[in-house]
């Protein structure tokens, strides 16, 4: 039935992607609709969530190659005036993998095996290496590379008193799936940015004792310290599970558009707001400061236990939101590729929200961006007062402070250069017109 539907609109000239619905939830089934056509199986009845995100991922499908002309007009056009946003789009993007192959589990068993069977001892030392390094960078590894990672940093947690190690075809097996859930087409929020949060949760565990570095280049002498009691073995083993899972089916847009478009779609309720918005920022800010004091005016042995709960709670999330904005505390290099993508996923979303005829805020406007500003404002208000809160009761986090302030600097140099390139050109234009004025005269 769906190959006939799919060669009579393939006949058509009228845009229509087919979309198999149904109430049968039987991977079998729905992976036979795939395989004859459908471009997506939603399960019947459709859940709010499920529309919004649906009719993004067709959305961008239909119009990728649009984008990728529009991006390339844009840059051509603006790359002498200004280094405003993502004027080249970086070579290390991800790449969109061939988006068939996931819906295979024949595909997904062979790569398993793939990935279990191949001698990569050496390899994998390499990449023990890479993660255990502030300057990570996952843009430049292959989605297998990615998907090692994350295994070795797993790895590292059933090494701690009260885990045991986990079989390993089912780690992989988890971390494949995981990483499948991830929509690739998204320039910023896809696998690479999970991998690069879990990476970045990681390293300030190690650095704070918490966990042993995959690399073994720094061995800290375990401290008997108030945040072992705060973070058991199995907390930092959930904690990483939330690092790499927390964006997954992201749908490449924020809050404020889903909000905007429930209108669009006539008023279907959006209630999921995660905990890594902007919004509650300064909230996270006051609460780490309070419980830094906490920390030092009582011992947490002392504490029952709701309290150690909250305290725990309150602990992991601040981790959580650092290592989440955590690309403005990277080397320069690292924080550059990051900030041009995340401004080219906000400017896709201007033109979807154009295109929808909602309003366009300047900060996803093509036109208005600039790179530079975008950072310093970002750096100035909400990332610096957070890495500091941290920092305030975790003395060995005082490297992303240091990096931030020292991006920082080269944000505002790199901002003053191109005012001062803007005034070159504007003296040069009235230096024209005023010969051009004589000229006449
Ligand atoms: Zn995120």
């Amino acid at each position: 039935m769906i190959t006939q539907a799919v060669n009579r609109l393939s006949e058509t000239t009228i845009p229509i992607v087919d979309i198999a619905c149904s109430t049968i939830d039987d991977s079998n089934f729905m992976i036979e609709c795939i395989q004859a056509g459908a471009a997506d199986y939603v399960l019947h009845p459709l859940r709010p969530d499920v529309i919004k995100t649906l009719f993004l991922v067709l959305y961008r499908h239909q119009k990728m190659d649009l984008y990728q002309d529009h991006r390339l007009i844009y840059s051509s056009t603006t790359l002498s005036t200004s280094s405003v946003m993502s004027p080249t789009t970086p070579t290390t993007l991800p790449t969109t993998s061939n988006h068939n192959s996931v819906y295979l589990p024949d595909n997904i068993h062979e790569r398993m095996k793939h990935l279990i069977t191949k001698d990569i001892k050496e390899h994998k030392e390499n990449l023990k290496g890479k993660v255990s390094s502030w300057d990570f960078c996952p843009l430049s590894l292959s989605h297998q590379d990615l998907i090692h990672c994350v295994v070795i940093i797993l790895n590292q947690v059933f090494l701690l008193p009260g885990m045991h190690p986990m079989n390993q075809e089912q780690l992989y097996d988890f971390v494949i799936d995981l990483s499948n859930l991830y929509h690739d087409d998204n320039p910023y929020h896809n696998f690479f940015h999970a991998v690069d949060v879990l990476q970045c949760i990681y390293y300030f565990l190690c650095q704070i004792n918490l966990l042993p570095f995959a690399d073994h280049s720094t061995i800290k002498t375990p401290k008997d310290d108030k945040r072992h009691y705060i973070l058991r073995s199995i907390d930092i083993f959930a904690l990483l599970i939330a690092a790499i899972g927390h964006d997954t089916g992201h749908p490449g847009v924020n809050n404020a558009f889903l909000h905007g478009f429930d209108t669009y779609l006539g008023g279907v309720e959006s209630s999921q707001y995660k905990a890594t918005d902007m919004s509650l920022h300064c909230d996270y800010v006051a609460k780490i400061k309070e419980q830094t004091k906490r920390l030092m005016d009582s011992h947490s042995t002392d504490w029952d236990e709701a309290r150690i709960i909250e305290e725990r709670l309150l602990f992991c999330s601040g981790l959580m939101k650092c290592a989440d904005i955590s690309n403005v505390a990277r080397p320069f290099p690292r924080a550059f590729e990051w900030a041009q993508i995340l401004v080219e996923e906000f400017a896709c979303q201007g033109d979807l929200e154009r295109e929808l005829g909602l309003p366009v805020l300047p900060m996803n406007d093509r036109s208005k961006i600039v790179l530079e500003d975008s950072q310093i404002g970002f750096i100035k208000f909400i990332a610096l007062g957070l890495f500091e809160s941290i920092h305030g009761y975790m003395q060995d986090l005082s490297f992303p402070v240091e990096h931030i302030k020292k991006n920082l600097s080269v944000w505002e140099e790199r901002k003053k250069e191109l005012i001062d390139k803007e005034h070159e050109i504007i003296e040069e234009t009235t230096i024209v017109q005023s010969a051009t004025t004589i000229g006449k005269l």
